[in-house]
């Protein structure tokens, strides 16, 4: 994942909140005529090129570069937050 801000593309309001989507593959065999699971081997993180992201907010979900993209459309404003008085 890149050490960028994400925005959402869809919701608009989210730039905090996310989940990273990773798929896995975990082999097991079968016993051929019960159908049953005799084996399982440990799980293996499929390595792919670009992460899924999720927002939290309104759970849309799409490759990081929309978000990466959307951010740097839409940068966040640094307003100042003290009040004038
Ligand atoms: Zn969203």
């Amino acid at each position: 994942m890149q050490e960028k801000p994400y925005f959402c593309p869809n919701c608009r309001s989210n730039r905090v909140k996310f989940s990273v989507i990773t798929s896995y593959a975990q082999s097991f065999q079968k016993d051929a005529l019960s159908g049953s699971i005799t084996e399982f081997k440990d799980p293996n993180a499929i390595a792919e090129s670009e992460p899924t992201i999720q927002c939290l907010i309104c759970h849309f979900t799409g490759n990081e570069l929309r978000f990466i993209k959307q951010a740097e459309r839409e940068p966040r404003m640094n307003t100042p937050t003290t009040p004038l008085y």
